[in-house]
C-alpha cells in the first residue's frame, strides 16, 4: 500500500517554529517511506482563520522546500461530506443534541495539550419532550456515545497508547450548535477521503487519536498508521505559540537568513541534525532514518517534549 500523509496547518496565524517542526517531521517521515503528501487547510474555525494566512502558509510551505502532491483542501468547503458522516454516525450509534455551553467553543479546533476533560453525561438521557422544550431556547451541539471499551494505537513514535473511551473521554461533540462540524469528526472523514494512511503530528493530539479511531471503526473507514512527534515547547514548558515571538517566521528569517537555514536550524533542535547548519529537507531526507531518530531521541531525554532554542 502507497503512503500517503498530510499537512494539516490551522491558518490563524503565521507560522512559527513549531508548525514548521511538525510539517517538516510529516515530510520526513513519510517521504521516506516513498510516500506522497495531501495539503489540507484546517479552517473549520472561522473566527480565526483567514484566507490571507492560508495563502501565506503556502507560500511558506514552498520557500521552505515543503512540498506536497494534491491539495489545497479547504475544511471550510466540505460541509457536505461532514454532514454525510454525521449522518452514517447517527446510523450506527447514538448521537444525542447537547444543550451544554463551553464544549461547544473547543469543539472546532484539535484539543491540544491541557485542554481535555471528561464529559459527565449531563444530556445524555433528556426526554424527548425536554430536548424540544430546550431546543426552543437555544440550538444544541451534538455528542456521540463514548463505549466503555478500550481503544488502542500503536504508535509509530509513542509506542502503545490506550483509552478507556468513557472514562477517560467521555461522549464528545461532533458537531457545534452553530451547525459546524467539530474537528475530530472533520478530520476523520478528510482523512479517509483524502486517502490519508499516515498521520504524523504533536503528541499532544495522541489523546485524541482513540476518538477517532472510534469513528473511523463507526464509519468503516479502517485506521491510518499514526506517528506523534514530541512537541516543540519554549523554557517554560508550553506548547510553541505566536505567544513565542523569538519562534516567529520574521524572527527565524532574521536570525537564521534563509530557508536552508530555518529548516537546519529547527531539524538540529528537533535531533534530525547533529550540527546547527543550513539544510533543506530534501538534504535531510536522504539521510533520514525513523529508527534512528528515535534512538537518538531517547538518549537526549525522552519522546514527549523537545525544547526551542
Ligand atoms: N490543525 C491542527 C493543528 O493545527 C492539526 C490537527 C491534526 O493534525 O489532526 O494543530
Amino acid at each position: 500500500m502507497t503512503v500517503v500523509g498530510r499537512f494539516a496547518p490551522s491558518p490563524t496565524g503565521r507560522m512559527h517554529a513549531g508548525n514548521i517542526y511538525a510539517a517538516l517531521l510529516s515530510w520526513l517521515i513519510v517521504r521516506s517511506q516513498g510516500g506522497s503528501i495531501v495539503l489540507r487547510i484546517e479552517d473549520l474555525d472561522r473566527e480565526r482563520s483567514k484566507p490571507s494566512y492560508a495563502d501565506q502558509i503556502m507560500r511558506d510551505f514552498e520557500s521552505l522546500g515543503l512540498t506536497w502532491d494534491r491539495g489545497p483542501f479547504y475544511q471550510s468547503g466540505r460541509d457536505d461530506a461532514y454532514r454525510l458522516a454525521f449522518d452514517a454516525l447517527s446510523q450506527k450509534t447514538r448521537v444525542y443534541p447537547c444543550f451544554c455551553t463551553r464544549a461547544d467553543l473547543r469543539a472546532a479546533s484539535a484539543p491540544h495539550a491541557g485542554e481535555r476533560y471528561v464529559y459527565a453525561g449531563t444530556c445524555r438521557d433528556i426526554p424527548s419532550s425536554e430536548v424540544e422544550r430546550r431546543s426552543k431556547l437555544r440550538v444544541p451541539s451534538w455528542r456521540v456515545f463514548a463505549p466503555d471499551a478500550v481503544y488502542r494505537v500503536n504508535d509509530l513514535v509513542q509506542g502503545s497508547f490506550e483509552q478507556n473511551l468513557a472514562t477517560d473521554c467521555g461522549d464528545f461533540v461532533v458537531r457545534r450548535a452553530d451547525g459546524s462540524f467539530a474537528y475530530q469528526l472533520a478530520v476523520v472523514a478528510d482523512d479517509f477521503y483524502q486517502g490519508v494512511t499516515c498521520i504524523v503530528r504533536g503528541c499532544d493530539l495522541l489523546s485524541s487519536t482513540p476518538q477517532q479511531m472510534y469513528l473511523q471503526n463507526l464509519l468503516g473507514f479502517g485506521n491510518p498508521s499514526y506517528a506523534h512527534v514530541p512537541l516543540l515547547v519554549d523554557a517554560s514548558g508550553r506548547r510553541l505559540s505566536k505567544r513565542n515571538r523569538d519562534a516567529s517566521f520574521d524572527e527565524l528569517i532574521a536570525r537564521y537568513r534563509t530557508p536552508e537555514g530555518i529548516i537546519g536550524h529547527i531539524a538540529y533542535i528537533a535531533g534530525v541534525l547533529e550540527d546547527d547548519e543550513p539544510a533543506p529537507p530534501a538534504a535531510l531526507l536522504a539521510r533520514f532514518d525513523l529508527d534512528r531518530w528515535k534512538r537518538r531521541l531517547k538518549a537526549r531525554g525522552g519522546m514527549a517534549q523537545l525544547e526551542w532554542r
